[in-house]
């Protein structure tokens, strides 16, 4: 029930132009989206966005905004102050990103930042977490990781890597050792295997504590957090949105969906 009214609120802010409205007064202000897997809805890719959905919101992104590149070494390149600005980030490194999420940004020449988790570009397998989650199920054999050569090729391709930590560790969980060497490690770790800098860092499973956020400042260019709003262009620690589906992006790139979100529980300032 929760979710059809949902799916009929974001329905109207779409067809009542809402989105229009929220992208003309946001204009020239940068919103991340974030994704995970790109494949069909299965028990564990609860987060995922189907092939089809996927290049339906990356047309809709080319009508409507001005897409970014960041590049290895941190650096915004496309800024337009006429139109709301989209950074389009992976998390978790899912081999589907290679074959097929970077392929359609670039038909798009649309540019990705995708989070890889260092101990999985390393060894080529999941990470820890889904096999000890999913160990022997369908769908820990279907999460596949991107290879070293698979993330070569997508730099090849005008993407971008950066880090998600070593082990995917929930830093929030962690001592403040364990998150600091796992940020440091993972940065060695991806630069080695990719001889390229890294200088992008988004926390595993997006959590973190504010002491976090100085080791991986001084590791890193760009912290990337999944909590929600808008960002500018010097900014060392970004808000993201999660797409859950296209009715659902629509809202979240233009902005119209934080400032509901914000009427009913005001969201924490940013840590910059
Ligand atoms: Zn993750």
């Amino acid at each position: 029930m929760v979710n059809i009214l949902k799916t009929i609120f974001f329905f109207l802010l779409e067809y009542l132009k809402v989105n229009a409205y929220f992208r003309k007064i946001n204009k020239g202000r940068i919103k991340v989206l974030m994704y995970h897997s790109i494949s069909d809805a299965g028990l564990y890719f609860d987060n995922s966005v189907s092939e089809a959905d996927f290049i339906s919101q990356m047309n809709y992104l080319y009508k409507h905004y001005s897409v970014l590149k960041i590049s290895q070494e941190g650096q915004i390149s496309g800024y337009d102050s006429t139109k709301v600005n989209i950074l389009i980030t992976f998390d978790d490194g899912f081999k589907d990103n290679f074959t097929i999420a970077a392929k359609v940004l670039a038909r798009y020449q649309f540019s990705g930042i995708f989070f890889v988790i260092g101990e999985c570009l390393q060894r080529g397998s999941p990470p820890a977490f889904v096999n000890s989650k999913m160990y022997k199920s369908r769908e820990s054999q279907a999460y596949k990781t991107f290879t070293t050569n698979d993330a070569l090729e997508m730099i090849n391709m005008g993407m971008t890597i950066g880090s998600h930590g070593q082990t995917h560790i929930d830093y929030a969980k962690h001592s403040f050792e364990a998150a600091r060497s796992d940020a440091l490690i993972s940065k060695s770790c991806i630069e080695t295997q990719l001889g390229v800098p890294v200088e992008l860092f988004a926390f595993p499973w997006g959590r973190f504590r504010a002491k976090h956020l100085e080791p991986c400042k001084k590791y890193y260019k760009r912290i990337f957090t999944t909590q929600h709003g808008f960002n500018k262009v010097d900014d060392t620690v970004l808000f993201r949105n999660e797409v859950a589906n296209t009715l659902h992006l629509f809202c979240a790139a233009s902005g119209a969906l934080d400032f509901f979100i914000d009427l009913i529980r005001p969201r924490a300032k940013k840590l910059n």
